[in-house]
């Protein structure tokens, strides 16, 4: 679903080129004076959540980031902001802002190009130039892409892979950016279903008028907004555990299906533990071109992998690392999530 372009819904480019120069100019303006906003992060509520939505913003930081920025808070909400490269760059402050609102901060390319157009290495630059500017003024690395338009292609979901980035399209578009009204914003986002992700836009006054009514929504439905699982690219709780009704133990039945190939051996070690995650590192014997399928142990979950293409199963938990031509040995970084001991298990492996 997530790696699809977004259905219909989706912004086209001339109404969304012209919002892209709308917020250019605003990002512009608040470049001259910094954003006058002091915010410390607020949990999102402990009340009972049937489930979690992903609230996202694109484009941002914009002239009114603190703004919004002062809305999400007064309502206690946590959200993930796609930035725009060169707004970063422009107003480190506004981005810094974000995290110091509890908000989590994701990549949308440098300057809101149409990237299927691009050849590999530039798009490579383009996300690269984007994340350095989102550390420089926040400290974090993004964990998550955001195509513009959400036109994406195979070349750009690999690169933002190779750079650590998870790409999240949307299930639900508010058609903010498309003139929709307070009232119609609300009626989209109560289509939110659990574990949903939602498209609004930094820089619009009915997205930050029409946020009350949405957690009303929301609320109501025993839905509370939550981070975006770097590893599955779902709404899940805010601090990485599954979302009620996911299965807490590991999943058993049939593995993702390898592909045909002979076998191969992984041996999996793990150079480095710390109090809170650890590192896997797998070297794969017989073959260059191989397939291993590993499956993780509930509520662990994987943040970062390198040397290798992943792709997820529905639950999360099983992961299919493909060959990207980096060699032979492959690593990720698991969050243990409360659980210190469990350690992955190697499914299959085949190679070519
Ligand atoms: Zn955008």
């Amino acid at each position: 679903m997530i790696s699809s372009t977004g259905g219909s819904g989706h912004p086209s480019r001339s109404r969304a080129s012209r919002l892209t120069v709308r917020l250019a100019v605003l990002a512009t303006t608040v470049a001259l004076g910094a954003v006058g906003v002091a915010v410390s992060a607020t949990p999102s509520s402990a009340a009972a959540c049937n489930g979690y939505v992903g609230l996202t913003f694109d484009d941002g930081p914009t002239g009114s980031t603190g703004t919004l920025l002062n809305v999400l808070r007064a309502n206690n909400v946590r959200a993930t902001m796609f930035n725009v490269g060169q707004n970063v760059q422009g107003n480190p402050s506004a981005a810094r802002a974000q995290v110091d609102a509890g908000m989590w901060i994701g990549n949308h390319s440098w300057n809101h190009a149409h990237m299927t157009s691009m050849g590999q290495s530039q798009m490579q630059s383009d996300l690269s130039q984007t994340n350095s500017a989102i550390q420089s003024a926040t400290g974090v690395r993004p964990q998550l892409f955001r195509p513009p338009y959400g036109e994406t292609n195979s070349t750009l979901q690999s690169v933002a892979s190779s750079l650590g980035m998870r790409q999240v399209i949307w299930d639900v578009d508010s058609q903010d950016w498309n003139g929709a009204s307070v009232s119609q914003i609300v009626s989209n986002a109560g289509r939110l279903q659990d574990g949903q992700v939602i498209l609004m836009h930094d820089g619009i006054q009915n997205t930050r008028d029409a946020i009350p009514q949405i957690m009303a929504n929301l609320n109501s439905r025993g839905l509370c907004p939550g981070m975006i699982s770097p590893s599955t690219g779902r709404a899940v709780a805010p601090d990485g555990t599954p979302p009620t009704g996911t299965p807490t133990t590991p999943p058993t039945g049939t593995p993702t299906t390898p592909p045909a190939g002979g076998g191969c051996t992984a041996t999996a070690t793990y150079p480095n533990v710390w109090g809170d995650r650890y590192n896997t590192s797998v070297t794969v014997q017989g073959g260059s071109n191989w397939t291993v399928v590993v499956a993780l142990t509930a509520p662990q979950r994987v943040n970062t992998t390198w040397n290798g293409t992943p792709s997820w199963d529905s639950s999360g938990y099983v992961m299919t690392m493909r060959s990207n031509g980096s060699g032979n040995t492959f690593g990720f970084t698991t969050m243990m999530n409360g659980n210190s001991s469990a350690r992955p298990q190697i499914r299959s492996c085949t190679a070519s």
